[in-house]
């Protein structure tokens, strides 16, 4: 079978169920773990592994297909699959030297829950640039002492993808990225989530106070900020745009149902029989699915990268979130006091869909670096 005709039937199985508990999820703010639990069941987890570690082997095009299925059921589940499959990425892409195997196999299974510990209370958004640095203990290890603002599945995911200053850094972006195990000594949660939105996320800073081996680092010495770049932006930006899109269509489709649905009596209408909310719902469904098939054309472009794709890469995370946020609101405007009430939620996708553009790089940071392409200077 195809690995798109695979991806879809296994959604096919998985999604109802997603969907059946989000409303649960986002109501207690807690951590979806039937559905994690059903993803890593259907090999979902593994998508984007490769087939020797047990995976399916998608690529980018499957992958935004996924996230955007994943997203429409429950946002605070595709946050926490798309973090382990941003893990999953870079730890292919860049294997630490001890244990790449097991860590690689565990990760496509869904035995290890992965995540990304990249901001810190110092840099804030600026993710690439960790203000905490690895420091050499002896020949073949290193102290990591960062504080880190934002880990999504906190207190559930195994493994942490951690960056820190190299030990002999010179500047911002001389980094490294290191597998960090959730229960060594020294890796403290502190606090728990209470957020607008993707209210099972269990995003929480985390005090790390670590001792790692070389062994640990994901490729070679100084590589942090190249994996960054290369590797976790385009698939974290993906899947990110995915995450506010599928909400974005869930919202806007509740919103045309309830439209059809909805009666005025006295007049022997419904409100979609109102000019002005079929107008809404017509420039609503024009902005999502411009911006799905620019999502879906940036996506075919990371699978086969020319010098086009950063720049596509970084104004798509940037025109798909700003469209969530349009896109949301007026499902809310169209759907009136039943999108502002739970009935529908509507108000859910609005309020997860809303962490697309906080998401670093921010929508604001991403107009910076792409204007800046566009005319030719540096990036950083
Ligand atoms: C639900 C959720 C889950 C998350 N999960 C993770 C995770 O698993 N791992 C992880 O590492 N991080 C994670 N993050 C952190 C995220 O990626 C951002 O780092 C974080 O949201 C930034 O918040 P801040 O308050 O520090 O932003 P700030 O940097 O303080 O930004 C404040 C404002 O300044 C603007 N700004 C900042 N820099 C620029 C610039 N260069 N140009 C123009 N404007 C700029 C921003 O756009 C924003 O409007 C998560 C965040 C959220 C909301």
């Amino acid at each position: 079978m195809a690995v798109t005709g695979a991806v879809k039937q296994r959604l096919e199985q998985v999604l109802p169920g997603i969907r059946a508990g989000a409303e649960a999820v986002d109501r207690d703010g807690a951590f979806p773990e039937d559905q994690v639990r059903a993803l890593a069941d259907s090999g979902l987890l593994g998508l984007i592994s490769s087939p020797e570690s047990g995976g399916m082997g998608a690529g980018p095009v499957e992958f935004v297909e996924a996230m955007l299925g994943v997203a429409g059921a429950c946002g605070s589940t595709s946050m926490v699959y798309l973090m382990h499959l941003s893990a999953t990425a870079v730890t292919s892409a860049a294997p630490p030297s001890a244990g790449a195997a097991e860590l690689q196999a565990d990760l496509a299974s869904g035995a290890k829950l992965g995540t990304l510990a990249f901001s810190e209370k110092g840099s804030r958004s600026h993710f690439w640039a960790p203000v905490s640095k690895a420091v050499r203990r002896d020949g073949e290890s290193v102290t990591i002492g960062a504080d880190k603002s934002w880990v999504t599945s906190a207190t559930k995911a195994d493994v942490y993808v951690a960056s820190a200053l190299a030990p002999a850094g010179e500047g911002p972006t001389d980094s490294n990225l290191y597998v960090v195990d959730r229960e060594a000594a020294g890796v403290n949660v502190l606090g728990s989530f209470d957020g607008v939105g993707l209210r099972g996320n269990d995003s929480a800073p985390v005090r790390l106070d670590v001792e790692v081996s070389d062994g640990a680092r994901l490729g070679n010495e100084s590589g942090g900020f190249g994996l960054m770049m290369q590797v976790v932006l385009p698939w974290f930006c993906l899947g990110n745009s995915a995450v506010t899109l599928g909400l974005s269509r869930s919202a806007l489709e509740a919103a045309i149902e309830h439209a059809s649905g909805s009666r005025l009596e006295h007049l022997d209408s419904s409100l979609a029989d109102l000019p002005t909310i079929r107008a809404y719902l017509a420039k609503g469904w024009a902005d999502l699915t411009a911006h799905e098939a620019l999502l879906r054309e940036t996506a075919a472009k990371v699978a086969a990268p020319d010098d086009t794709t950063v720049l596509a890469v970084l104004t798509a995370k940037a025109a798909c979130n700003e469209a969530a946020l349009r896109i949301t609101d007026t499902a809310m405007r169209v759907a009136g006091g039943a999108g502002f009430s739970k009935q529908l939620s509507i108000e859910r996708f609005a309020r997860d869909a809303r962490a697309g553009f906080v998401m670093a790089p921010t929508s604001d940071a991403l107009f910076d670096f792409a204007g800046r392409a566009l005319c030719g200077m540096d990036l950083f």
